[in-house]
């Protein structure tokens, strides 16, 4: 009797809690208390509509790679922007050149760097990924590839890019300046934003992320950023975490940044603290040209726990769960207006 009673409170007990664990299924398909995935975080505010699409791939069980294709294809795509893709702001001497990587959860990666005529180069990078024993393809070899590969070629310089570098050409001296783009504006307005990084954990756990941009406004011709760098604008480690950056790519390139944030994840550091030491090993190495620029660099690891640090204020990132949709997230910071 008294095994039968104690048989009959276990089973009610289980029954309860398959009862919660179904609930919790229903409301939040994928979230346990350890781990909070599918998830989809990305670079200052033209992330939150980049999410929106690559929540589209997360919520069916789609992988994380073709989500984060996916989302950054968004702003490559949107004609108001002039730091992403199709509108982006041309070099110095007026062409528009774009960079890009992807990486996925098995270490596999792609990249294109000073590619023209191409509106959309993270799906190039993804091809360059997927189609050749290659990991980068630059300039006229990339554009060639991707006409190749069936992409049609066309011109970007948009009338409201060429008009911008037709007034920069007035004042500039012809030397490109860093973070130009962001003078027009108070440093962390709306305005104050340039590459899309995107990172994704899928259903099953698995990470992917994508970089692109059009890099500084106004560059030398062929000067390529950190963006495209398999290590600096991103990086992928399976085991540990994701990381990306955007801003002044010199100094991402400098320090191996999204690499060194990862392994730094690996030693046990939280997204958040090891964004922040990746930032000041950039403020230990040049600490006047620290307070003049922006670099921020954003984080996952494998629980989904995520975090962010800048240089300067006004970074911002977008996060997408099956609890929060569309919020935008105030990176923290070093400098206030350079101080
Ligand atoms: N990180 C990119 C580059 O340096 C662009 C940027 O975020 O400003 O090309």
């Amino acid at each position: 009797m008294y095994n039968r009673r104690k048989f009959l409170k276990l089973s009610a007990a289980t029954a309860s809690v398959a009862a919660i664990s179904r609930s919790a299924i229903a409301k939040n398909l994928y979230t346990t208390a350890e781990n909070k995935f599918p998830i989809v975080i990305s670079t200052w505010d033209f992330g939150i509509a980049a999410n929106k699409a690559a929540w589209k791939v997360l919520e069916k069980g789609g992988r994380a790679v073709d989500a984060v294709e996916a989302g950054v294809r968004i702003p490559e795509a949107d004609m108001k922007n002039h730091t992403v893709g199709r509108a982006g702001y041309p070099d110095r001497d007026g062409f528009v050149t774009l960079d890009a990587c992807i990486m996925d959860e098995n270490g596999n990666c792609g990249s294109v760097a000073a590619m023209e005529d191409i509106a959309h180069p993270i799906s190039v990078a993804r091809l360059v990924m997927d189609k050749t024993p290659h990991v980068m393809l630059v300039g006229d070899g990339a554009r060639q590839f991707a006409i190749e590969q069936g992409i049609k070629p066309e011109k970007l310089l948009t009338p409201e890019s060429r008009a911008a570098w037709k007034k920069w050409l007035k004042t500039a001296k012809y030397s490109p300046v860093m973070n130009i783009e962001n003078q027009q504006s108070r440093q962390g307005s709306k305005y104050n934003h340039d590459t899309i990084g995107m990172l994704a954990l899928d259903a099953k756990g698995n990470i992917g992320g994508a970089c692109t941009t059009s890099g500084m406004a106004f560059k030398m011709h062929g000067r390529v950023g950190d963006s495209p760098i398999i290590g600096a604008g991103l990086y992928i480690d399976n085991e540990v975490g994701g990381a990306t950056s955007t801003g002044v790519g010199e100094e991402v390139i400098r320090n191996v940044g999204s690499f060194l944030v990862v392994e730094l994840m690996r030693q046990g550091l939280s997204p958040e603290d090891a964004c922040k030491e990746a930032v000041q090993r950039i403020i230990k190495k040049k600490p006047e040209i620290a307070k003049q620029i922006q670099v921020g660099f954003l984080a996952i690891n494998k629980k989904g726990e995520y975090g962010a640090y800048a240089l300067q204020d006004g970074f911002s990132f977008a996060v997408c769960d099956s609890n929060k949709q569309d919020t935008l997230i105030p990176g923290k910071y070093f400098y206030k207006d350079g101080k």
